[in-house]
Order: C-alpha cells, then structure tokens, then sequence
C-alpha cells in the first residue's frame, strides 16, 4: 500500500466494474475499503454507485465482532448530565419514558456525547417534528413531545438504553455510584 491509496474514504482493497440491480446496465462500480474508526477500530465498507442511473449504497461491517449488548443506564439526578455515552454507528439508543428511539444514521462514525446532549437531541427532534407538521394531530404530539422532554430534563429519572448488535457502544461515569446504575446484557 503506497499513501495515494488512503483517502478519506479508507484504505481501498478492491475497485471493480460490475452490473447495477436497477438499471441493468454494467455501470455500477464497487469498490470495498477498510476504514479507521476511533473507538471501533477497523470497518470494512463497500460502497456501490452506478453511473448510468445513480443507485447508490454502502454496506459497513466492524471486522472486530464483539457480542452484541444492550446496556441500560437509569438517570437519577442532575449528577448524571455528565455522564458520557459513545455510540456506534450500528447501535439503537432508546429513552422508553419518552417513547423515543433512534436509530444508527447512515455515517460511519462513532457518536460521542452525554446525557445533556441526549436530552438536547431528543428537543431537537421534537422541534423538526413541530416544524414538519402538517395537521393539528401532528403539531399537538409535537408540542407534547416537547413537553415531556422538558419534564424529563427537570425531574432527571429516566432510562437510557442502547442496543448494539456489534458491542461497541458503552455508557462512561466517573463516580462509583454511577456505574453500579449501568447494566449491560448480552443479546443476540
Ligand atoms: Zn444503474
């Protein structure tokens, strides 16, 4: 390997020309690189685009496999807005009290925040949901979204769960009584 072929899209180890699933033409390139994520470690990724009728996709694997876990973290105080959570691009992160979920984004990348941040995120995507809406119906479970997430943010006692099928995520505390409240599981 010679530097030209690390790019910012990895570390390429096969390129070829092959027949797009859409268009039927033999226009679609593939090409499968290895990149280097911080926390993760090695991802393999291949990446499918055809020139003639512009389907695209990328599929991302970890070449580490760990076992797949769920932790779950019950939030206790203002104490916990510190409380770091790093989470893969291929885990799920619930708060049930709020009936929320989200799932892994299409980006290859490792999400660092706190719970603060969750909780920021978690308004957010009430205010795109308020913004988006088109009828009463819509606009009324928005707001109340947004209400809930205000609650949560004052009374501090929920649960954060994430599932990772890859086992990469994880939930950090500093103080000893924060982390005998982090439970992880192994799931299949
Ligand atoms: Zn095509």
């Amino acid at each position: 390997m010679c530097d030209s072929d690390i790019t910012v899209w990895g570390r390429t180890v096969n390129e070829y020309i092959t027949v797009c699933p859409v268009c039927r033409e033999g226009a679609m390139k593939v090409r499968i690189a290895i990149h280097n994520v911080p926390n993760i470690g090695d991802i393999l990724m291949e990446s499918r685009k055809c020139s003639k009728c512009g389907y695209s996709h990328t599929y991302t694997t970890p070449m580490e496999v760990r076992e797949g876990t769920r932790i779950i973290f019950r939030v206790e105080g203002e104490d916990d807005l510190r409380v770091k959570i790093v989470r893969s691009p291929f885990a799920i992160l619930r708060i049930p009290e709020l009936g929320l979920e989200i799932k892994p984004g299409p980006l290859a990348t490792m999400f660092i925040t706190n719970i603060e941040g969750i909780i920021e995120r978690a308004k957010e995507i009430g205010q795109t949901y308020l913004t988006l809406a088109t009828d009463k119906n819509e606009y009324n479970s928005s707001k109340r979204f947004i209400e809930k997430v205000e609650e949560l943010k004052k009374n501090m006692r929920f649960t954060i769960i994430i599932e990772d099928p890859y086992g990469l995520s994880d939930i950090l505390a500093l103080k000893d009584e924060q982390r005998k409240r982090i439970k992880k599981e192994v799931i299949k």
